[in-house]
């Protein structure tokens, strides 16, 4: 059990799209992209996201910054509801709450220097003077590995890596305690993940940030987090710490997605698990549990009845009519 403060809370969070209304315009079609999901992140806790593409984790890293509208359900940060904040209230969160994206790219304006984008927060927020706002991204280019030269330069100047390590000087420029680390090494060249990997680590550790880090690769899951939490079509199937889901998984989608790690020594030989079928439409989940059509144990009741987040220890929750 973590004892560290609740820094970040969802409670039965929920966002749908209206992605239809049909021909009479009186039926709806909602995407359930974020269906009920609740979670705690602690304070300096690194707090993993994973999931097939399409299962709704960005979307609800996005939902929690209340980038999207929210549909129902709460959030809130260091005990204070956000769900329901002005967008004057919320301003002031944003400084607390930022988000890395996957593709730093398109995350830089590129008709901006490095420098200038990693001071727009600054000015954008009226923080200091402006010779405090120059050191301060002097001092914030230089923490992540940037030199005073490449603050000239545009983005499309400099390589994938520099670019992520911009990105995150601008988001660490406001001080924040929580990010949403949405994909961020997954756009880059493999040589360079771990020193970017790294890098956050380092900073979790020096500033004592929280994160949530939504990836599909379980491998950095794996090296970064403390908490894992694994995604299906729009909900938590299971949560545990990075030990017990990695030893011991125990829902059948966790089992399935871990056999298809890779195993460095080819000695070693794991039984892979595959699944059958497509991943339902979220359009139009199953009934009762949303992984019986590809789920090898499934019996009647899973067809009918949806089965709750259950705690099994202190380190564990799974929602399996299993267990
Ligand atoms: Fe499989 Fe049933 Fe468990 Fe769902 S509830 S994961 S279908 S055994």
């Amino acid at each position: 059990m973590n004892n560290e403060k609740v820094l970040v809370e969802t409670r039965n969070l929920k966002k749908h799209f209206l992605v239809s209304r049909g021909l009479s315009k009186k039926s709806f079609k909602y995407l359930k992209a974020v269906d009920d999901i609740s979670i705690q992140i602690h304070e300096g806790e690194i707090f993993g996201l994973v999931g097939e593409s399409g299962c709704g984790k960005s979307t609800f890293g996005r939902t929690i910054l209340r980038l999207h509208p929210i549909t129902a359900g709460e959030v809130y940060y260091d005990g204070q509801a956000i769900h329901d904040c002005s967008k004057v209230q919320m301003r002031e969160y944003r400084k607390k709450m930022q988000m890395v994206f996957q593709d730093p790219y398109a995350s830089l304006n590129p008709r901006m220097t490095i420098y200038e984008s990693v001071k727009a927060p600054l000015d954008v927020f009226n923080t200091g003077s402006k010779e405090e706002r120059n050191r301060k991204v002097r001092e914030m280019m230089d923490y992540v590995g940037l030199s005073s030269g490449q603050g000239l330069k545009y983005p499309h100047e400099m390589s994938g890596g520099q670019r992520q390590r911009a990105v995150i000087a601008r988001t660490l420029i406001l001080e924040p305690q929580f990010i949403v680390c949405d994909e961020p090494v997954s756009a880059l060249d493999v040589s360079i993940r771990s020193q970017v990997l790294n890098l956050m680590k380092k900073m979790q550790r020096e500033l004592n940030l929280s994160y949530l880090f939504i990836s599909h690769d379980l491998s950095v899951v794996r090296y970064l987090c403390n908490t894992v939490a694994v995604m299906y079509l729009g909900q938590i199937v299971e949560i545990a710490d990075k030990t017990n889901l990695f030893e011991d998984p125990r829902h059948p989608y966790t089992k399935a997605l871990l056999s298809a790690i890779p195993i460095p020594d080819a000695r070693v030989k794991r039984n892979r698990i595959i699944l059958e079928g497509d991943v339902p439409s979220p359009l139009n989940p199953p009934s009762g549990c949303r992984f019986h059509n590809r789920c090898p144990y499934a019996t009647e009741q899973c067809s009918m009845e949806m089965p709750k987040l259950r705690t099994i220890n202190d380190y564990h929750q799974v929602a399996c009519h299993l267990e």
